[in-house]
């Protein structure tokens, strides 16, 4: 006989990440694979990250920090706060999931901006809680009156992805204010800011200036992209030391391994490499609305390291192609717009492959 699992279960829809690079190489049995579908770092990791790695690795028999002391005054000091106001995780995914786990009970809602990344829905979905989508506007904006009317009393977490995962799209400040100035209290507004590093709107926020007042505000921050370490599975919370609290309570004590701690630690204090990796993700934004420009496909322009493409009836075919020429990218399928593809911005030359091979599909 068959042990059921808990009925919260058929309400989850598995992640898809994108295609790993090996997969594809023994799929097609092709040699040179580019990955334009995770928004990973097309510079790589940091050097100083690896250095860390290196110095660590031998002592693997021990466990790591289950504090993660090191790592959290460094992201503390980073953002003057302190340490008890920072919650680590492996990867900010984790975090989304303590997150749900700390605050949400069955039947609880949770708000979140349609489309958006994946994990916040599947987090509630978990917990036995609701989902209200509140559509983004035309061109993807945000507008906070159809977030305040979607509030119910069951609300309990409203989630705010900026630069928002796929579209590319910010909250404004201004737009942040209104929000922790209307919701109610009981609401925990969380901001996550994965992709903050290359927005450069004069009126973008991080949201970590709202923290370090002491808002209801928790900001997510992962060390996958700008910071290049997507591998080894690190990302942090922001918030006022009770909702950190709160998110500890429900933590596995060595969820962050060590390598990662110390790797996280050395690459957000390496400024050399974030001011490369910003560089190289603002030079590539322009080559790729170029590529799209010439090609006669309309985009929304991105504050993050991806592009959202509307290609069509053809974006299914172009995306089959694409692969079979060795470059994945993320369809847009799962976030219910079939007419699109999210491109992450690569290297230069990785960029360029892409536009000639669009070019021959095209
Ligand atoms: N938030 C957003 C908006 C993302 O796009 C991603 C990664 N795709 C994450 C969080 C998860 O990041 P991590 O790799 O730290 O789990």
């Amino acid at each position: 006989s068959v042990v059921s699992p808990r009925g919260a279960l058929s309400q989850l829809t598995p992640y898809t990440p994108g295609k790993p690079i090996w997969e594809v190489q023994q799929e097609l049995g092709l040699e040179r694979v580019i990955k334009l579908a995770s928004n990973e770092n097309p510079l790589g990791p940091s050097p100083k990250a690896l250095e860390a790695v290196q110095a660590w690795i031998a002592d693997s028999h021990r466990y790591p920090d289950a504090h993660a002391a090191v790592l959290k005054n460094t992201i503390a000091g980073a953002h003057s706060l302190q340490p008890e106001n920072v919650a680590a995780g492996n990867g900010a995914d984790e975090l989304i999931k303590l997150v749900s786990e700390a605050y949400l009970d069955a039947g609880d809602e949770i708000v979140i901006p349609s489309p958006t990344f994946s994990e916040y829905e599947f987090g509630a979905r978990l917990m036995g809680a609701g989902v209200v989508s509140v559509p983004l506007g035309e061109g993807f904006e945000y507008n906070v009156q159809n977030i305040l009317q979607a509030l119910t009393p069951r609300t309990k977490l409203i989630y705010l992805c900026s630069p928002n995962n796929p579209t590319g799209t910010c909250l404004r400040r201004d737009q942040l204010v209104q929000l922790l100035e209307a919701v109610p209290p009981g609401i925990l507004i969380i901001l996550d800011a994965a992709y903050s590093h290359y927005a450069d709107e004069p009126d973008y926020t991080d949201g970590i200036e709202f923290v370090q007042k002491g808002c209801p505000l928790l900001v997510l921050q992962t060390c996958s992209k700008i910071y290049g370490l997507a591998g080894l599975r690190v990302g942090y919370a922001l918030a006022p030391a009770a909702i950190v609290a709160a998110v500890e309570q429900v933590r596995e004590p060595f969820n962050v391994n060590a390598l990662a701690q110390a790797a996280a630690a050395a690459a957000l204090t390496d400024s050399e490499h974030i001011q490369a990796s910003r560089a190289c993700v603002a030079r590539g934004r322009e080559q790729l609305y170029g590529i799209f420009d010439r090609l006669g496909l309309s985009y929304t322009r991105s504050s993050g390291n991806f592009i959202l493409v509307h290609v069509g009836e053809r974006a299914g075919e172009v995306y089959e192609r694409l692969l079979h020429a060795g470059i994945i990218v993320r369809s847009g399928v799962g976030w219910g717009l079939p007419d699109y593809l999210r491109i992450s911005i690569g290297t230069e030359e990785e960029n360029r492959l892409l536009g000639e091979e669009l070019n021959t599909i095209l």
